[in-house]
């Protein structure tokens, strides 16, 4: 893993990560390696710079991305990211997983994924919509219902896609809901997609406590990152029994060993200024740093990338490890984990609930026919239950790491479907 330095923090490439993990899977499964090439690039990069006035009546310009890493099996499909750290490298990465995401779990889709580099805590809601809509036009020949459907991701929610259905609407001259999912409800959202990662996983995180034997009634976890994915992933798992002792978001850590009431969190993030943790009492303040490596049963980065790592992999205590977040471990230390014995639910199955809902909210405006969120969930805990099994039994048969695992499933299936396509 080459890791660069940037004023003394070591930085990860998780394109890197990704790929490493991707050549193990083509050396596990004897795939050609020219044939491999074909994987371990993205189909398309779209690069644009987007000028927006902003509301003191400046004009600045947004460096946005848009990578379509596969169509084999369908539109390409994945997140909007709205960060500071958006890059390219990082954006391929994202598109790739989106790839053997739904391979996993037998979503028909392929990978892609989108972002601007922006802090959207720092702009106006007026100048997130003009950005939004800017970029929405420069990309209207790469999205599409058939083509690449975008969703909510770091830093975008529903307002986004709202603004991308109305602006790609306008541009086709009918309405298109099917363009985006993670909508609002009243534009053709699915009732469950609020809450479908957090959900898959706290599915992945029982079927796991099952397996490892641990009783969630006498388990403790600790959570990483309190937005959508770490917010729901905590109150769910919180509802098994398990006791949640610390959190954290960008404002640092909250630790309690008695545990932390979820709902309450929730109820103070969304009601304080700075949509944050900041100021949340009772419980004593950590780093981010000092929270993952906690004496705790289950551990879910539910943040961002490359959280960790080479260096402090050896200092993890949890007994498992829940991906919420995409790419939370680099590559260097997955080894460390393993040898320490410790189990590693990887991204591309944990957080797959978000884009298995996805393709359900997709259906149903397809379909114009919109289900109960029992259903939805039903489904969705079905397909994520079946998809850890899998996982599970092919790890356990080849002696792999559930990572692996995921990554030959994932491989096997992606290839076996471009081998039959042929087209190249
Ligand atoms: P979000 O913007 O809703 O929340 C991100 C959270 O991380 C916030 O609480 C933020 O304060 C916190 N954070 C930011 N920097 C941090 C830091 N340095 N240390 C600790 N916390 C920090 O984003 P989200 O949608 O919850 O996404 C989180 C992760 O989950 C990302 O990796 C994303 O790609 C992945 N993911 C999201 C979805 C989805 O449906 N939203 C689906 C699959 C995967």
């Amino acid at each position: 893993m080459t890791v660069s330095h940037n004023g003394g923090t070591p930085r990860y490439n998780p394109l890197e990560s990704m790929r490493k993990r991707l050549d193990k899977a083509v050396e596990i499964l004897g795939l050609d390696d020219q044939f491999a090439n074909v994987l371990r690039v993205p189909d398309k990069v779209v690069m644009a710079n987007i000028p927006v006035t902003m509301d003191d009546g400046t004009i600045q310009v947004f460096e946005a991305y848009r990578v379509v890493h596969s169509v084999h099996s369908g539109p390409s499909k994945g997140g909007i990211r709205y960060s500071m750290d958006v890059n390219l490298d990082e954006v391929k990465a994202l598109a790739a997983w989106m790839t053997w995401k739904c391979a996993v779990v037998n979503v028909p889709y392929g990978g892609a994924k989108g972002g601007i580099k922006c802090n959207p805590r720092a702009m106006s809601k007026g100048e997130l919509e003009r950005l939004t809509r800017a970029y929405t036009l420069s990309m209207r020949n790469v999205f599409g219902p058939d083509k690449d459907i975008p969703a909510p991701d770091m830093g975008t929610s529903s307002q986004e896609m709202a603004w991308i259905v109305d602006e790609f609407s306008k541009i086709q001259g009918h309405n298109s809901y099917a363009v985006v999912t993670g909508k609002p409800l009243v534009l053709g959202g699915s009732l469950g997609r609020v809450e479908a990662t957090g959900r898959g996983v706290m599915v992945s995180t029982r079927s796991a406590l099952a397996k490892m034997g641990i009783n969630p009634t006498q388990a403790t976890c600790v959570v990483q990152g309190f937005g959508n994915v770490g917010s729901i992933s905590a109150k769910l798992i919180a509802q098994l029994g398990v006791k949640i002792i610390a959190i954290s978001d960008i404002s640092g850590g909250y630790h309690n060993p008695d545990g932390i009431d979820i709902p309450k969190a929730i109820e103070y993030v969304a009601n304080s200024e700075s949509r944050s943790l900041e100021g949340f009492s009772g419980c004593q303040r950590i780093s981010n740093e000092e929270l993952l490596e906690l004496e705790c049963d289950v551990l879910v980065p539910a943040a961002m990338e490359d959280q960790i790592t080479p260096e402090n992999a050896a200092r993890i205590k949890a007994k498992l490890i829940v991906e919420g977040a995409n790419g939370p471990t680099t590559a260097g230390a997955d080894d460390i984990l393993n040898e320490k014995g410790i189990l590693v639910v990887p991204d591309i199955l944990a957080n797959a609930g978000g884009v298995t809902v996805s393709y359900f909210e997709w259906v149903q405006n397809r379909l114009g026919y919109y289900w109960t969120e029992e259903r939805v969930n039903r489904r969705a805990d079905r397909a994520m239950k079946m998809a850890f099994d899998n996982l599970y039994q092919r790890a356990d048969k080849e002696g792999i790491s559930m990572r692996m695992a995921a990554y030959v499933v994932a491989v096997e299936k992606v290839s076996r479907t471009l081998k039959l396509r042929g087209s190249f």
